[in-house]
């Protein structure tokens, strides 16, 4: 059997992984990777990426449909309009690819060696790897686990037939004539949206009150309203039963309903990928599901990190990679530690919804605050862009004025996610973002009047 021996190990080349062999190598630390299926993991592969691409396809074609109807007040008209998922489908596959090729050749450009297999722990020193030749012994002084996370399933509503998860929901080649999603969250939303915008009758299955139930109820109510406008119908305190003859079988208020389905879109949730990698050999503390880390990732054996999914909420990609980083820089002896003061969150629906920091709600139980809220339909950027529906919002203590959290839902807000992380990490107040000149006409524009709002002088409303 043969054997490698390095510094640093790295399992699973997803945002998070990726991220850490790369920072690694460019720090001259002797690194390995290993990765099962592709560089990039979920998010590049089946998640983030390809789900973006889809979406757009999407908002694209609805756009095109709305002149071809003869409503576009541009005084632009179309005939026959025609979308073809299986080309979208190529399109965004090719995406893909592109990005997969460029992690392999960052990696590689880093110094980082990459090895293509399924990995096992043997112990806390060393891993297995079943690779297309055979069998690898890695051993490393460092270990990092970035096996990342996989759809929740539910028992019943097993995968297979027309019950799908999103994996299978990005690789379709026709869009389904009727497509039940269970779980109003953030991706039966973000993809809920762009099957209905290509076609589908969309219904929405969430077990909870209201849909997107991470975030508050006056910033999801735009998303919520352009749903319906669109024709999902959204059943909320909704429960799936299980499978009947060509459909879904559902309880609401109590009384049982048929919705016939094409496709069935389980997205309920993820789970952390903890199974079948030998996580019983290392015998790890555990935070529920996942597995426990400090403020440095560190586990509760000597010289092996966790980062990303496997570690627990918030899922994102950005919060893989800035653990990743951070881990690497700690291998190198730089000193660091979890200190960030929000993890921006970012819904691609239409509108999208960005939270960064407290809500209100949250923010006020810390003490006295003030809130400003600035209307997109009082924003002269957002009239031209056919799209006035949204807000930003900002949370500020009421004594320093010290901002606690930002949000915004509108079409197009996810770029101005990057303002307000930038304005909490540097510790702004309402009077900083306000002294701030914000360039005309733009929808950030929205922010400094949110700012001006709360400070009680907000200019164009
Ligand atoms: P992953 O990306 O899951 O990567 C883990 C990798 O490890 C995988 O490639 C896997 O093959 C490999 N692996 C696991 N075990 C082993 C083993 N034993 N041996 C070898 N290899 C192994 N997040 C956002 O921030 N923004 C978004 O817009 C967004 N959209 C999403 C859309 C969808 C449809 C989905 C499903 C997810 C989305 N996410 C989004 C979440 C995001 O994909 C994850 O938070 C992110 O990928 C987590 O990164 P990670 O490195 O922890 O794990
Ligand atoms: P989610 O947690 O966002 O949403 C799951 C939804 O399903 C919730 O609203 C929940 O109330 C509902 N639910 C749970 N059980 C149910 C049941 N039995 N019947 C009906 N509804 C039920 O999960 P997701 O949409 O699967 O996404 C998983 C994770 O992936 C997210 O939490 C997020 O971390 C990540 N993600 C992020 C983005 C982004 O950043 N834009 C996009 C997609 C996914």
């Amino acid at each position: 059997m043969k054997e490698l021996t390095c510094k640093l190990l790295v399992i699973g080349a997803g945002p998070g992984g990726y991220v850490s062999a790369i920072r690694a190598g460019q720090l001259g630390i002797d690194t390995v990777i290993v990765e099962a299926a592709k560089p990039g993991g979920t998010c590049l592969t089946i998640g983030c990426i390809p789900s973006k691409a889809l979406i757009h396809a999407a908002d694209e074609y609805a756009r095109v449909l709305e002149m071809a109807a003869g409503r576009s007040p541009l005084g632009i008209t179309l005939a026959e309009p025609r979308f073809d998922l299986a080309r979208a489908v190529a399109w965004k596959d090719g995406i893909v690819g592109r990005l997969t090729g460029g992690v392999a050749g960052l990696l590689t450009k880093a110094g980082v060696k990459t090895v293509q297999g399924w990995a096992r722990f043997r112990d806390g020193k060393t891993v297995e790897v079943e690779t297309e030749i055979g069998p690898q012994v890695i051993r490393a002084e460092s270990i990092v686990i970035a096996t990342g996370s996989v759809p929740q399933p539910l028992s019943i509503l097993p995968l297979g037939g027309p019950v799908i998860s999103s994996t299978e929901a990005l690789a379709l080649q026709e869009v389904p004539k009727r497509l039940v999603v269970v779980g109003g969250g953030y991706i039966g939303l973000e993809l809920g949206t762009a099957f209905a915008k290509l076609g589908s009758a969309v219904t929405v299955v969430e077990a909870q009150d209201r849909v997107l139930p991470l975030y508050d109820a006056e910033l999801t109510a735009p998303v919520a309203k352009h749903l319906r406008a669109l024709g999902v119908t959204l059943l909320t305190g909704a429960k799936a039963k299980g499978l009947t003859e060509g459909g879904l079988e559902v309880e609401v208020g109590g009384e049982s309903r048929r919705l016939a389905a094409d496709r069935i879109l389980v997205t309920v949730g993820r789970r952390p990928n903890t199974a079948g990698w030998g996580l019983e050999q290392i015998d790890l503390v555990m935070a529920g599901p996942y597995i426990r880390v400090d403020e440095r990732c560190r586990t509760s054996m000597r010289g092996i990190y966790a980062i990303g999914d496997v570690t627990g909420e918030p899922m994102l990609a950005h919060r893989a990679m800035a653990q990743g980083e951070m881990v690497a820089e700690l291998l190198a002896g730089h000193k660091r530690a979890w200190d960030k003061v929000a993890i921006p969150a970012v819904c691609f629906t239409d509108p999208e919804v960005v939270s960064v920091g407290m809500a209100p709600a949250e923010a006020k139980q810390q003490g006295e605050t003030v809130v400003g809220l600035f209307p997109f339909r009082a924003n002269g950027r957002a009239m031209t862009l056919q799209r006035d529906d949204g807000f930003v919002r900002v949370v500020a203590r009421a004594d320093n004025h010290v901002i606690l959290g930002i949000q915004a839902v509108g079409a197009g807000v996810a770029e101005l996610s990057v303002a307000f992380s930038l304005a909490l990490e540097m510790g702004a107040r309402l009077e900083d973002v306000a002294g701030t000149i914000h360039a005309h006409p733009t929808q950030s524009e929205g922010f400094l009047e949110a700012a001006l709002k709360a400070l009680g002088h907000a200019l164009h409303i």
